[in-house]
């Protein structure tokens, strides 16, 4: 048979390395069982998730009513393609548009499949919609961007690491510095090609870097004013994540292309989605674009159960307010810090900041420290942990992982 039994975390890790592309650097634990907030490894101890699969799994580890909804779908029909109408599609179609608010919607199965999407779309409405001049279309983008790993999203990364040998890159974007609505200005008054604007309300990879308050609002009115569209990547920030259905919505700003994927299967299937407005939606038509997979009856069954969870157990609500009381106790940590600078976020996507330099080892012992004592987290850019547990979480809980959080740095405090 081909199916080894796992009896400890080393021989898993093993096995990975061994047959599996090292395209991933992962913390050494092996994962075999999740429910709610917690996993646990293969000897089987428990950790709290403060990583949530980047916010994949908002709803909290296998869902009982997403878990269910998959199995009952899976047993009824999986997979039609779209040469065939199935009969959830359009079920889950109207739900999700009525849901966010836009017209249409157009389902594809990963974050960076729905990037392309919008990519696609964008440029294809300038042409046709606002007269841009064959193959001329621009697409803004924000310096450190994290939106996939395509090849042509990577063309506008400035990640050396995504980007290196990878080229020939795809031609049509113009980077500016995020958080910098003088510079869109600029960018929007000198080309008139541009198709949209494409950002991430905060920036998760990044860091979980939150723009100035009016950001988002001056962006869209900047947009707007050139005729331009504003594309939200809401794959990490949206489906509750920071304390509102899209964090888009803390400004009240609604966008003309609205992306998601991650939390809008609660991490039990890959699902991701494009929404938009007739008007821009329309100028897609049959064989234009589209997915084997997207749009099919399991993940349609997973993605309303998924969204009902996320209204039903009020968890933007919760990540508000379990944020709000995070970000507090983590700043009553650090006035008396020397290894952390600062704790920022919205809602439940939150990051602390080493004091040590990006290409120090601390923030990664911090986390292996961290898992010892019984939380997973994983850092990004070297000297930055991001925290972002289920929103499924208690207080009671929160509070326990802030003490475990407060005690492991007090071992590196020097
Ligand atoms: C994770 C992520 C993506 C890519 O999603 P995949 O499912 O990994 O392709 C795109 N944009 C943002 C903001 C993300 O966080």
């Amino acid at each position: 048979m081909h199916l080894e039994k796992i009896t400890s975390s080393q021989q898993a890790i093993d096995l990975e390395d061994k047959h599996g592309a090292h395209n991933y650097h992962p913390l050494p634990v092996v994962l075999a069982k999740g429910e709610g907030v917690y996993v646990w490894d293969v000897e089987g101890k428990k950790y709290f998730d403060f990583l949530s699969a980047y916010s994949a799994v908002n709803q909290g580890h296998c869902h009982p009513r997403i878990v269910g909804a998959m199995t009952e779908q899976a047993e009824k029909l999986t997979l039609t393609s779209r040469a065939f109408h199935n009969d959830i599609l359009g079920r889950y179609e109207k739900y999700a548009t009525e849901y966010f608010g836009f017209d249409k919607l157009l389902p594809m199965n990963t974050g960076a499949e729905a990037v392309e999407t919008a990519i696609k779309l964008a440029r294809k409405w300038a042409y046709e919609k606002k007269g841009v001049e064959e193959a001329e279309a621009k697409i803004i983008v924000c310096e450190n961007n994290f939106h996939g790993r395509t090849t042509t999203i990577i063309s506008f990364s400035n990640d050396e690491g995504a980007r290196k040998n990878f080229g020939p890159y795809t031609p049509g974007f113009i980077k500016i510095p995020y958080n910098d609505t003088e510079a869109l200005e600029r960018a929007l008054k000198e080309n008139e090609n541009i198709a949209g604007f494409l950002v991430e309300p905060i920036q998760g990879e990044a860091g979980v870097y939150v723009p100035a308050e009016g950001f988002l609002t001056r962006a869209k009115e900047l947009c707007e004013q050139h005729g331009v569209l504003f594309i939200a990547d809401e794959v990490q920030t949206g489906i509750a994540r920071t304390g509102k259905l899209l964090a888009v919505d803390h400004e009240n700003v609604k966008p003309d292309v609205l992306i998601l994927g991650k939390a809008i299967s609660g991490g039990v299937y890959p699902v991701s989605a494009v929404l938009a407005n007739d008007e821009v939606m329309n100028v897609i038509k049959p064989g234009q674009h589209g997915s084997t997979f997207g749009g099919n009856p399991v993940a349609c069954a997973v993605a309303m159960a998924a969204l009902e969870v996320i209204k039903d157990e009020d968890l933007a609500e919760n990540a508000e307010r379990l944020g709000n009381l995070f970000r507090r106790k983590m700043n009553d940590y650090i006035r008396s810090s020397n290894i952390v600078n600062l704790v920022r976020g919205k809602g439940l996507l939150n990051a602390i900041v080493i004091n040590d330099s990006e290409d120090s080892s601390t923030a990664w012992d911090i986390c292996m420290k961290l898992k010892e004592n019984g939380l997973l987290a994983k850092p990004t850019h070297g000297n930055i942990i991001r925290f972002a547990p289920p929103l499924v979480m208690n207080e009671e809980q929160l509070l326990e992982c802030v003490d475990i959080i407060s005690k492991t740095l007090q071992d590196f405090e020097k």
